[in-house]
């Protein structure tokens, strides 16, 4: 099998794949037999290998191994969550955001915060924003979409990245992504089709091509507010969400029990650090919600 390009698949239409070749243009592919089949198969954002380029019938080989996957929709090798908040109007939802940061963190996806509508804010809440941010372990942009602020900074964040997009409605994404590239339409379609049993709408996934280089999809299932866990996950879930919060490491080994939740355990380092202002107050109430919420999903559903 020689003459194998390498690709990115962006989006599935019928039987076929998009393939962003690697060298350059989409290229609309058939796919190899086995890759038919449930346990090959694709996900946009699979790296994958095209045969039949030069004849101009492409055709998908194989599919690369997978960095990581997510899901709700599922897409395969993202390295980036963008969480864009609005400063104000609405104004910044930090639960949803530390729930979109600790996803992010579950599926080593590297998080980077994007606080938009700053040009609305009195110069007040602009330093509570940024001091709060400041105990948040990831890097912060500040952009106004309408006026351009930002933008070149955040445009060069998301060259050569998978980027997934997250944000509450209002928070300007769709804003945000017009000023970085005019004209892009970036929704997740609503596929409706009429079956036997009335109208079903499915959710397509798409990857959507930047021209200064890298490729975003916008994520409803980031924007839920509730953790959700496939029950062989729940059973750690408690265990695991501690090192959701990459800042806790700092002073996680200084507590006296190796196995500390950082709740009401006696000799908690983590507590005490927040007790000092070293980490945010506010990241440590919902990481003590987040907490409390696992432990009644692992009574409701592991009886
Ligand atoms: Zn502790």
């Amino acid at each position: 099998m020689n003459n194998l390009h390498k690709g990115t698949l962006i989006r599935t239409v019928g039987g076929f794949g998009d393939v962003l070749l690697d060298d350059g243009g989409e290229f609309r592919c058939a796919l190899r037999g086995k890759l038919k089949q449930k346990e090959y198969r694709l996900l946009v954002g699979d790296r994958v290998e095209v045969s039949g380029v030069s004849s101009g019938e492409g055709v998908i080989e194989n599919i690369l191994p997978r960095g990581n996957r997510m899901w709700r929709p599922t897409v395969s090798n993202v390295d980036q969550l963008l969480a864009v908040i609005s400063a104000t109007n609405p104004d910044p939802g930090w639960l949803l955001l530390n729930s979109q940061l600790i996803q992010a963190e579950r599926f080593h996806i590297a998080p980077l915060i994007c606080v938009n509508k700053i040009d609305l804010l009195e110069e007040d809440n602009y330093h509570s924003i940024k001091e709060n941010l400041e105990l948040f372990p990831y890097r912060v942009l500040y952009t106004t979409a309408i006026q351009g602020k930002g933008i070149d900074d955040l445009r060069e964040n998301l060259q050569d990245k998978t980027t997934v997009l997250a944000g509450p409605s209002g928070a300007g994404k769709s804003t945000l992504l017009n000023a970085v590239q005019p004209g892009l339409q970036l929704k997740t379609g609503e596929v409706s089709r009429k079956g036997g049993r009335g109208k079903h709408t499915t959710r397509r996934v798409e990857l959507f091509v930047l021209h200064s280089g890298g490729l975003v999809v916008d994520t409803p299932g980031f924007n839920k507010l509730k953790l959700m866990f496939e029950i062989d996950e729940l059973k750690d879930a408690d265990l695991m969400l501690k090192e959701w919060f990459p800042e806790f490491k700092e002073f996680d080994y200084m507590c006296k029990f190796n196995s500390c939740l950082h709740d009401s355990e006696p000799g908690c380092a983590v507590r005490e650090a927040v007790e000092d202002g070293k980490l945010s107050k506010m990241r440590y109430r919902h990481y003590l919600k987040f907490l409390e919420e696992i432990r009644l999903e692992q009574e409701k559903r592991m009886k």
